[in-house]
């Protein structure tokens, strides 16, 4: 069973809380981070001892403020080294997101702000996920919609592709779909959530599990 750090916990806490908007479930925390119930009470009640979450029984547990920042710092280290791997190292979207897991453990502030000048301080990631700045303030997000409230016959701008597992992203590079490409909804099967879009003229079925991972803008047109 592997050792889930004290970083990597909390980050997902703050990513589990962005997806359903309220306290996480120990279990939920479990499975996505592949580990036992019984280690995941050890590392809350280590967390919770340092004031870096709020626990409460049948509830779930919470980032306190400070918890919050460093759950925030490291997602801008992630996400700036994902996009200096491509940007600068010419890497593949499916080639960062593993090695982004390890740095982001392993970046000295002055270093990641260091590349996030170089990178012209941006925003946004390679998947579209936003980037903290250097005070912890996340950019304006652009309204975005889940690919499987789309409505057939529209026309879409693929803005975030949620980065795990790999597999998806190349998958999606290999069909051609990147951040920013456009789509339009084709046929939506109700019989198992898929969705058939069109990229390039060409169409492309999704599987429910691929279109839940999907989020778009739709576009408007004259
Ligand atoms: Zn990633």
């Amino acid at each position: 069973m592997p050792t889930i750090s004290k970083e990597d916990y909390l980050k997902s806490i703050y990513t589990l809380n962005l997806q359903d908007d309220k306290a996480v479930s120990t279990s939920n925390l479990a499975a996505k981070l592949e580990i036992s119930n019984a280690a995941i009470s050890e590392m809350s009640k280590k967390l919770y001892d340092l004031g870096l979450i709020s626990y409460e029984k049948y509830k779930g547990v919470e980032l306190t403020k400070e918890g919050k920042r460093i759950a925030l710092k490291i997602l801008r280290r992630h996400r700036l080294w994902e996009l200096f791997m491509i940007k600068v190292l010419n890497l593949n979207w499916d080639e960062v997101h593993d090695e982004a897991e390890k740095l982001e453990h392993h970046t000295s502030d002055f270093l990641i702000d260091k590349i996030d000048e170089y990178l012209g301080f941006p925003e946004f990631d390679p998947h579209g996920a936003p980037i903290p700045s250097k005070d912890g303030v996340l950019p304006e997000m652009p309204k975005l919609i889940p690919l499987n409230n789309c409505e057939i016959g529209r026309k879409y701008q693929v803005l975030r592709v949620v980065d795990s597992p790999s597999e998806l992203i190349s998958y999606l590079g290999r069909i051609g779909m990147n951040i920013h490409s456009n789509i339009e909804v084709v046929e939506k099967l109700s019989f198992d959530n898929s969705i058939i879009v069109m990229l390039d003229n060409v169409n492309h079925s999704l599987s429910e599990k691929v279109v839940d991972k999907i989020f778009v803008k739709e576009i408007e047109e004259d």
